[in-house]
């Protein structure tokens, strides 16, 4: 077989069990609340039809619980019946039709569900769940093992080529695993071997059911980031047990969802957790994935290049493009539309009872309800403005056949997100402006940059004008807001202004904290290199404490500046921040010793800094830098003249309502109305 001229180590076929995957590519799990669909699953069937298609090596499915008590929500997502098995066909035809592999995850959620029937194996209330789990009777424990080899076989006859049985993120097996969660006196609690003997048994009982031609993945917790979590040994110990019971091929996850260091947000590097799975790999014969924050195909392959694992799991960045494998494997690397590690439209979604979607690719998990058609007739469209609205509009009209022309009044496409980009963890919009610049360019949109597009340039000359043309920073009526020290966050977050070590922010929204972690964390190493990363969180890479922690803590630098961050409304700061990520930006936030003000009165600028009135009292803020991060105002003024023009125009994004902005609003919208032009 000939080896691959770009990613030879991440196209190099893997024989598993009974097939040969064609690559390493794995799109791991995700929750995507398709899975509630009533009947057969045929939305979760086009989902990952589209996946499979698009090259994927292998697909794990979200979770499926093998009884009601580990299910993850009250509704119940189980694979418990041969109805339930029936529901899954749509699924593996699929998936098989298109040429790619998928397994099932099985998941007892113990005591991380969020429903009253909770159980595990000692009754201690997780940090991240109301409610306090029911403790197993001895009994009943055996009758949940048998579920999970239940719930194997039932994958089996639903027409799964495997299983993935979730042993790591904290949920039920993980709370056997470890003296944090399993206080038990009996044959499942004391020693590690009592505390391995629950997946020990599954896995023995799952190949038991579904023989030698079927794949069995054991998720492990490469490492627990809790207290009273594995030792690096013990995680050793478990992964050759692990392997000796019957699985085919070890996936790893890392820390349980209840730990504070974040491990797939923004804040964490490239594959900054693969060194867990070498340690893993570096101990048993059978195959190892290495999961987290591998965003690229170039990252993917230097894992794998590197000895670090066999096969690399890509759960969000499939979600972004459900072509990842099949671009990369023809080589054609820009024109992947590259996940930015927001959380935004996927988790964020999740945590909150929606269908999970993606900010850069708001047709996931809407396979069947957006199909774009064709423009008939096609039109002459023009699109003011080049960031996120504007390049998502005019890539999808000219998808349709429309001719497109895009207007951008800078000389450079990306609008906000070129501000976004300089934000430490935020790098990788950069790769999405230049997906969508190639986009523009593979379809023969005439890209005009540096002109400010006048209405006489519009009127007439076009079908439609979609205005994108963003927002204005809203400039506060302070007094002495023209005092020198006043800086706009545009002017700091592209260097044209210089900053002192004293900072006041008028804001504290998104943007307030994006220009607080640029001056904290910019130049820090934490965001690219995972030993840097490890040392900044707290993190034992030996692995000799339990949980992978390390005995100091986290290292503390001194601050770059000195940050007061102010609000006028009552209450804590950061909570409009996404859900899955908001506790991240807070804590580094707190560890820079960010001073935060909420319900002050803003009464004016001078010389000696900020004065406010707050709690009664007057207060002031010296400061040598008072950066104005106060929430934009649209900037639609070619909205007026076009109407008096009679030209048809419709305004997206910050241009039509700059309030709650945010990019996953804009593409959406782009996107939206592009599919009605
Ligand atoms: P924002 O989140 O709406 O925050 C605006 C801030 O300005 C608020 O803290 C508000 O607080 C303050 N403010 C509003 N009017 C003011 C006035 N007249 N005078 C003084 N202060 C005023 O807007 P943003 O920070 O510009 O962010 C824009 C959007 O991008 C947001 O929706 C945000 O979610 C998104 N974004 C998100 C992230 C992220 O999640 N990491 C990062 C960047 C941007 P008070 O009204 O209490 O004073
Ligand atoms: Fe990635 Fe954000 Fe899309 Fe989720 S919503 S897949 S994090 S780009």
């Amino acid at each position: 077989m000939a080896v691959h001229p770009h990613y030879p180590h991440l196209f190099a076929p893997l024989p598993l069990a009974h097939i040969t995957l064609a690559n390493r590519i794995m799109m791991g799990s995700m929750h995507t609340g398709l899975e509630a669909e009533p009947g057969p699953l045929r939305r979760l069937a086009a989902f990952y039809r589209e996946r499979a298609a698009g090259g994927a090596g292998l697909i794990v499915t979200g979770a499926f619980a093998p009884n009601r008590e580990g299910r993850l929500q009250q509704e119940a997502n189980t694979m418990m019946s041969a109805e339930d098995a029936a529901r899954h066909k749509p699924i593996t035809r699929a998936v098989h039709e298109a040429g790619g592999r998928i397994l099932l995850q099985v998941l007892h959620s113990g005591r991380y569900g969020y429903h009253k029937e909770i159980v595990a194996p000692s009754p201690i209330r997780s940090p991240i769940n109301p409610g306090t789990p029911r403790e197993l009777r001895a009994a009943e424990i055996p009758a949940i093992i048998a579920d999970f080899a239940r719930a194997a076989g039932l994958a089996r006859e639903a027409g799964y080529d495997g299983v993935e049985i979730m042993g790591s993120e904290g949920y039920l097996i993980t709370q056997f695993l470890t003296p944090r969660t399993n206080r038990r006196q009996d044959e499942w609690g004391g020693t590690l071997a009592n505390r391995m003997r629950f997946p020990l048994e599954i896995l023995r009982q799952v190949r038991a059911t579904v023989g030698r031609d079927f794949v069995v993945m054991y998720r492990i917790s490469a490492i627990d980031l809790v207290e009273d979590g594995l030792t690096g040994d013990e995680i050793v110990t478990l992964a050759k047990a692990v392997a000796a019971a019957g699985a085919d091929l070890i996936n790893t996850g890392i820390g349980w969802h209840e730990a504070r260091i974040p491990t797939i947000a923004q804040a964490v590097p490239p594959a900054a957790f693969a060194w867990t799975t070498e340690r893993i790999k570096r101990a048993v014969r059978v195959p190892v994935v290495a999961s987290n924050r591998i965003g690229t195909p170039e990252q993917a392959e230097a894992v794998l290049a590197a000895g670090q694992a066999d096969m690399a799991s890509l759960a969000r960045p499939l979600l972004a493009d459900a072509a990842f494998a099949a671009k990369a494997g023809r080589g054609e690397r820009r024109a992947i539309n590259i996940c930015i590690a927001c959380n935004q439209a996927c988790l964020d979604h999740y945590f909150v009872g929606k269908e999970a979607t993606c900010l850069v690719n708001p047709r996931a998990c809407r396979e069947t309800l957006l199909a774009a058609a064709p423009a008939a007739p096609a039109k002459r469209i023009a699109v003011v403005g080049g960031g996120p609205a504007g390049l998502s509009a005019a890539v999808s009209a000219a998808e349709r056949g429309h001719a497109v022309t895009l207007f951008e009044a800078e000389r450079r496409l990306g609008g906000q997100f070129n501000l976004a980009q300089v934000v430490p963890g935020k790098e990788s919009f950069a790769d999405s402006i230049a997906y969508h610049a190639g986009r523009l360019a593979a379809l023969g949109v005439e890209v005009r940059l540096g002109q400010r597009a006048a209405p006489a340039a519009l009127a007439g000359r076009f079908d439609h004008v979609v205005l994108a043309a963003g927002i204005r920073p809203r400039r506060p009526e302070i007094p002495g807001i023209d005092h020198p020290s006043v800086l706009g966050y545009a002017d700091v977050l592209t260097g044209r202004a210089a900053v002192g070590p004293r900072v006041a922010i008028i804001g504290g929204g998104g943007i307030g904290f994006d220009v607080a972690l640029y001056l904290l964390e910019r130049g820090q190493a934490s965001h690219r290199d995972p030993a840097a990363f490890a040392r900044a969180w707290g993190i034992d890479r030996s692995l000799g404490l339990p949980g992978g922690l390390a005995a100091d803590g986290p290292e503390r630098p001194a601050p770059a500046h000195h940050i007061t961050m102010l609000k006028r409304s009552p209450g804590p700061f950061g909570t409009t921040l996404g859900r899955s990520t908001g506790w991240v930006h807070r804590a580094l936030l707190a560890r820079n010793g960010v001073t935060q003000i909420a319900g002050a009165v803003y009464r004016r600028i001078d010389d000696r800094g900020l004065h406010i009135a707050v709690e009664g009292g007057e207060r002031s803020i010296a400061a040598d830098s008072i950066i104005i991060c106060a929430g934009q105002e649209p900037f639609d003024d070619l909205l007026a003249p076009l109407a008096a023009a009679g030209q048809p125009a419709t305004a997206i994004g910050g241009a039509r309502l700059a309030a709650e902005l945010d990019a996953k609003r804009a593409i959406e919208e782009g996107f939206s109305l592009a599919a009605t032009l």
